[in-house]
């Protein structure tokens, strides 16, 4: 089923910076959907504008059936935990901004919590944590609502190689598991291989798309 259209999507800055020219993207639930790309071809701009933090300079980004609340995860490049609160009380957050009290999802925070092998950190706090398990605490609250399509920044550049290559074959296996919707942004050909079905390669000066590509045979698992 169709989650989400872009077409003919333009954003120029300042009336002169190309961010992204005639983006089409057609996102269908359960893909897994790589933007790869130098620094500079848009690959952000496309991400701020499917999660509507701005509004495209020309051309449409359509949510089948319409977008309603909680419809987006987002997991950036910097973890972005609240210090002061603990594990479980982080992954809350989404239910939280919806008026959910914490009691009501403690369920659905200790299955998230599980799911990224953290279930015995729910009462620990960030700085005891290493930098992929703070990842880890982001995907999970990231997933926590279930929204229909996750939007993925760079989330492992900043993480060591071998962390990083853990944290992308759990990625597989989460997904293997709850069958989430994805966008991923890298521009790691060998993380776009190895996470995605399809791969939008993408070019800068100006920001548009030059490639599509269908990754037919899915990379070994487990
Ligand atoms: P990427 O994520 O692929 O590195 P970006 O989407 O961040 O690319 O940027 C695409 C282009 O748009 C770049 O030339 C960048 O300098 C420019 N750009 C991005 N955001 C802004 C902004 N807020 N104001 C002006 N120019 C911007
Ligand atoms: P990095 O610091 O490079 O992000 P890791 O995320 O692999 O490294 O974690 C570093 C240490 O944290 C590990 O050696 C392990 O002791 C502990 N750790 C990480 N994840 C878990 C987990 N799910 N359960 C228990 N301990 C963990």
């Amino acid at each position: 089923a169709p989650v989400l259209t872009m077409q003919s999507v333009d954003k120029v800055f300042g009336g002169e910076t190309v961010a992204l020219r005639g983006m089409n993207l057609a996102v269908n639930e359960g893909d897994f959907i790589s933007l790869l790309g130098p620094s500079g071809c848009g690959k952000s701009t496309a991400l701020r504008l499917i999660a509507g933090l701005m509004a495209p300079t020309a051309g449409r980004i359509d949510w089948a059936g319409g977008q309603t609340h909680g419809d987006l995860g987002v997991v950036f490049q910097e973890p972005t935990l609240m210090p002061w609160a603990t594990v479980a009380r982080n992954v809350w957050l989404p239910f939280r901004l919806r008026g959910q009290s914490y009691h009501a999802v403690k369920d659905e925070i200790r299955e998230a919590l599980s799911l990224v092998g953290l279930e015995n950190f729910a009462n620990a706090y960030p700085r005891e944590l290493s930098g992929g398990m703070k990842m880890r605490v982001s995907i999970a609250r990231a997933m926590v609502t279930r929204p229909r399509l996750i939007l993925m920044d760079e989330p492992f550049a900043a993480l060591d190689e071998i962390t990083r290559h853990k944290l992308n074959t759990d990625l597989l296996a989460l997904r293997d598991k709850i069958g989430c919707t994805v966008i991923f942004v890298t521009h790691s050909v060998f993380e776009s291989v190895f996470l995605s079905d399809r791969i939008v390669v993408m070019a800068a000066r100006p920001g548009r798309v030059i490639r599509e590509l269908q990754v037919d045979e899915p990379y070994p698992r487990g």
